[in-house]
Order: structure tokens, then C-alpha cells, then sequence
């Protein structure tokens, strides 16, 4: 292994560990509050939305995706 396979492999193990972290936050935050914007797309996600679907975390149209398993 040269000097840039570990680089690259450390890189690697970095990305997943800075992941796995963020992901592990994640469901505190979706049960607190709903996003005011789709973390997908960045489109503003309606109030009324933000309020009917709590911890939503996405607009309509990639929600809809999503369900469909197409995100
Ligand atoms: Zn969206």
C-alpha cells in the first residue's frame, strides 16, 4: 500500500465516522422541530406542513419520492 492508498483509506474511514455521527443526531432533531426547508431539495417547506407532519424533514415532492423509494 503507497502513501496515497492510506490517505485515501484514512479519508475514507474519516467520512464514515463524521456519518455515522450525523446520522446518529438526526432523530433527536426530527422529533423536536420540522425543517424549514426540504433537506433534500432546499425547497422552503410550508408551515402548514411543518405543523400537520411533525419532525418532517422534507417537502411534499421529495417526501413523495422517497415513499415511492425513488430517493
Ligand atoms: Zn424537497
Amino acid at each position: 500500500m503507497d502513501v496515497l492508498d492510506s490517505a485515501c483509506a484514512l479519508e475514507a474511514k474519516q467520512t464514515a465516522m463524521a456519518l455515522s455521527n450525523h446520522f446518529a443526531a438526526q432523530p433527536k432533531q426530527t422529533q423536536l422541530k420540522s425543517a424549514d426547508e426540504c433537506y433534500e431539495c432546499s425547497a422552503d417547506i410550508p408551515k402548514a406542513r411543518q405543523d400537520a407532519v411533525k419532525g418532517c424533514q422534507f417537502c411534499i415532492v421529495c417526501q413523495d419520492l422517497i415513499d415511492k423509494g425513488k430517493l
